[in-house]
């Protein structure tokens, strides 16, 4: 399987995920155009897409599907709860592609299963996507990592997990206190430390690519985030590198991340 963020961050979300067969995007939060351009960029062409999962209705999650949806005629996956919540969001939608997902389902021949995560949106969820005997799972826009994101992603080959703001930065950022307050809630988003700790959990299952994603532009900066996590993995004795027990990178917020093959 291909992993790729297109981008990852507080400004907007897309990411590339793909087996030989079938390719889609988790969430399409920029604009269309950003969108495209960041897949020509990579090399993939925006037409052979399957589809678009969605994981809330945050507009820094959806900002774009609804033009990619009519562009391209991609059918559209996400929750009830979140249907609502983002439809008159999204533009008209064709009937055909409005696809209201439970817990699993599938696309072509991804095999996907959506969990809840705690974030205030609707439903928010992440998403575990497997296919030819890999796994790759979303875990993004989480106030806490709890144990049925632990127990969903455990066996993954590649993580995408949120390290989205420094505590400090943002006790003594410029936020105003009822947003500092929301960031830092169980229903608001990972810090760089818990996400240290997180990713401490589940290497503890076996060997992962973590990457990390959903960093603030206002609360957070790459080298904050990335020696925090690995101070934490470091400290307990995991070693970090290619074929070691992890191999940690970040998803850029503005432009195309590595392309990675699980
Ligand atoms: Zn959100
Ligand atoms: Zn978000």
């Amino acid at each position: 399987m291909i992993f790729c963020s297109l981008y990852s961050g507080s400004s907007g979300n897309s990411l590339f995920v793909a087996s030989s067969r079938t390719k889609i995007l988790v969430d399409a939060g920029l604009t269309g155009k950003s969108i495209i351009s960041a897949l020509e960029n990579i090399g993939e062409d925006p037409r052979e897409l399957s589809g678009i999962l969605i994981t809330h209705e945050h507009i820094d999650h959806i900002k774009g599907a609804g033009i990619l949806s009519r562009k391209y005629g991609l059918p559209i996956y996400a929750n009830e709860k979140t249907w609502v919540a983002m439809e008159s969001c999204l533009g008209k939608i064709a009937t055909e592609n409005i696809r209201i997902v439970g817990s699993e389902f599938t696309v072509d021949d991804l095999d996907i299963r959506a969990f809840r995560v705690p974030h205030d949106a609707a439903a928010c969820q992440g998403y575990t996507i497997s296919a030819e005997g890999k796994k790759v799972s979303v875990a993004t826009d989480i106030g806490v990592f709890t144990e049925e994101i632990r127990r969903n992603i455990k066996d993954s080959d590649l993580v995408l997990l949120e390290s989205n703001h420094d505590v400090e930065m943002v006790k003594f950022g410029p936020y105003p206190y009822e947003l500092k307050r929301r960031i830092l809630s169980e229903i608001g988003h990972l810090s760089n430390t818990d996400c240290g700790l997180a990713a401490l959990e589940i290497l503890k299952e076996g060997k992962k690519k973590i990457i990390l994603g959903h960093l603030s532009g206002t609360n957070n900066l790459p080298e904050l985030a990335y020696k925090t996590v690995e101070n934490i993995l470091v400290e307990k004795g995991l070693s970090l590198g290619k074929g070691m027990d992890a191999e940690l990178s970040l998803a850029s917020r503005i432009r195309p991340s590595s392309y990675t093959e699980v």
